[in-house]
């Protein structure tokens, strides 16, 4: 039964909520409660995502708060108990454009002066390593060993056990339906199954943040965004250890998905919406771009494809952190689709902004919402 009390409410059971909750807890803040509002925890944009983690980031936050998450998803199941299937297979990223060189030539340059040691590659050396690429276009390109991908839903439900574990509850089919503000501060949340009392809430709702912000006055520029993923039938042709292959002009991707292939592609020109089913016209352009690339798939038959929504911010950055004007409201919502990989990091950082009355470990001042009164700046470039 829903609690009348609790220390601090999460409203959303994705994997930057259950992170939040074991990240409180494990400090000691056990009187957490996590609402979810569907059947299970994980099954938004957390369990639809392709579970990329990489440190190739533009911005030194990412870069920071991204290293320090690849440590976490190397000792996940010495920390949660959980196998989060995380397999280092890394990240390539092809540039075919001057202008995506020097961003990149910038971007590498402080990755490794941050302690992120990518690689940077010529097409023959491209060539010599992965001699399925096609890479008459290509102009140089960036790789990182330690980079590849996990399996978000482990990883969500992993956070959401070992949370459990320390005392957290977790509610499904719960959905928080107002917040109650009083004098300035948070003092409760309604859901259809009572009112929960409390000082403190955390949105991580993920592409719903801003119907949450709404609940308390707070407008969130978060906007979804619908983005598709398709699968192949087994193909052993190429190596299981493909790593994570971004064709960066093109918004273009794949990677080894068990046996098969998973692609897929961001349609740039889509507006924002709730859409969530798959187009299957689009699947052909985006084998069409991949037999570009990888000839080889030509010979590759999809066999299931999906959508789930980037929650998109005006510069590709999160908010996280304290919502100034409204004491007791905390976010993390608006990652871009790089909210999986920095959910570790996330986590930690919603933590000490509740308990210790801001971050201590990464200088989240990019991050804070006020940024958006002015005029915005560049943000994030490596988006995908
Ligand atoms: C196709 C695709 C590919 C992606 N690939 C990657 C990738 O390779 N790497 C990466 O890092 N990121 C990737 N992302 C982005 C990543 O998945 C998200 O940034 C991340 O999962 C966000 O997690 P979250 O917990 O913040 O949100 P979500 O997983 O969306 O969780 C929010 C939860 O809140 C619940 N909720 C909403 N409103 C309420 C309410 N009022 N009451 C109760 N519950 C509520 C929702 O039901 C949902 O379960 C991808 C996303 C997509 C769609």
């Amino acid at each position: 039964m829903l609690p009348k009390t609790a220390d601090v409410v999460i409203i959303g059971g994705g994997v930057n909520g259950l992170s939040t909750a074991y990240h409180l807890a494990k400090r000691g803040c056990t009187d957490v409660v996590v609402l979810e509002k569907e059947e299970g925890l994980a099954t938004q944009t957390t369990g639809l995502s392709v579970g990329g983690i990489r440190q190739q980031f533009s911005t030194a936050v990412n870069i920071r708060m991204a290293r320090h998450s690849v440590q976490v998803f190397e000792h996940f199941q010495e920390i949660t108990g959980a196998d989060p299937g995380f397999h280092q297979v890394g990240y390539l990223f092809l540039l075919t454009t001057p202008e995506d060189v020097a961003l990149f030539h910038r971007s590498v340059a402080l990755q490794r002066e941050l302690g992120v040691n990518t690689e940077w590659l010529t097409p023959e050396e491209l060539t010599a390593r992965w001699p399925h690429l096609a890479v008459d276009d290509v102009l140089a390109a960036t790789f990182n060993a330690r980079d590849g991908y996990a399996d978000p839903y482990a990883v969500a439900n992993g956070f959401a056990a070992a949370a459990r574990r320390l005392g957290v509850r977790i509610f499904l089919q719960t959905e928080a339906t107002d917040i109650i503000v009083e004098g300035g501060a948070v003092r409760g949340v309604v859901t259809g199954q009572g009112k929960i009392s409390t000082p403190a809430v955390v949105n991580t709702a993920g592409p719903w943040a801003r119907a949450v912000g709404q609940m308390v006055g707070v407008d969130l520029p978060v906007y979804p965004y619908r983005r598709q993923v398709f699968v192949t039938a087994p193909f052993p042709k190429l190596p299981r250890t493909t790593p994570m292959t971004i064709d960066f002009a093109y918004n273009w991707y794949f990677r080894p998905e068990g046996e098969g292939l998973l692609t897929g592609m961001s349609d740039l020109a889509e507006p924002s919406s709730f859409n969530m089913t798959v187009d299957w016209n689009f699947m052909v352009k985006v084998i069409e771009h991949g037999i570009r690339r990888v000839p080889l798939f030509e010979e590759a038959e999809v066999v299931r494809g999906w959508a789930g929504l980037y929650e998109v911010t005006p510069d590709d950055q999160p908010v996280i952190g304290a919502i100034p004007g409204v004491e007791g409201f905390y976010c993390a919502v608006g990652f871009s689709g790089h909210g999986f990989m920095l959910s570790p990091a996330t986590g930690l950082t919603l933590a000490e902004c509740i308990l210790d009355g801001g971050p201590q470990t990464f200088d989240i001042a990019e991050f804070a919402l006020e940024r958006f009164a002015g005029q915005v700046g560049v943000g994030e470039e490596h988006v995908i």
